[in-house]
């Protein structure tokens, strides 16, 4: 989990990075690329289906996505600047984070999004998605805003996954 700064790769709950509010992205340049490419490198090895620039420690509005990791000929979509445009319906889902770890719960979401951004090469571009498409893509947009997925269910169980987390953390002391 090392690199050479002794940074993680992947930050995790609690800490405070994943709880601050990413800034829009003025400029797409070679710094902000890099980013989205070291973000899909981490997406892929961890493996997870998307990743938002606060989890990597980076407070910029971008996110990466690709909903089958596995697939050869990988496609990973970058969104910059993503925001909701339209939601509609509800769905339930079991979730999970790289952020928050040995944890999955269910949760309520929209189950249609339109989420507008810009992609690598600054065009603007709508995503309309649905299904599990819908939901990663609200999940990581919430961490832009330091928000978890364990925030949105209740009290109680996530008073369980904090025990459960600060035990766990002493053993691997
Ligand atoms: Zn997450």
């Amino acid at each position: 989990m090392n690199n050479q700064e002794d940074k993680p790769v992947i930050y995790t709950y609690p800490d405070p990075v994943l709880r601050a509010t990413a800034l829009p992205v003025e400029n797409i340049d070679g710094n902000l690329l890099k980013i989205a490419d070291h973000m899909i490198n981490v997406m892929y090895s961890a493996p997870g289906i998307g990743l938002a620039a606060n989890q990597v420690g980076e407070l910029e509005r971008l996110i990466v996505f690709d909903l089958q990791p596995g697939k050869e000929g990988r496609e990973p979509c970058v969104l910059i600047n993503p925001e909701i445009v339209l939601s509609e319906g509800e769905v339930k889902y079991e979730e999970a984070c790289l952020s928050v770890i040995d944890f999955s719960a269910e949760v309520t979401r929209d189950a249609k999004v339109k989420v507008r951004g810009v992609d690598r090469h600054g065009k603007p571009f709508d995503i309309e998605a649905e299904g599990l498409l819908a939901i990663c893509l609200q999940h990581e947009i919430d961490h832009l805003n330091g928000v978890l997925y364990i925030d949105h269910i209740s009290s109680l169980k996530r008073a369980l996954y904090k025990k459960k987390l600060k035990k766990k953390l002493k053993e691997m002391k």
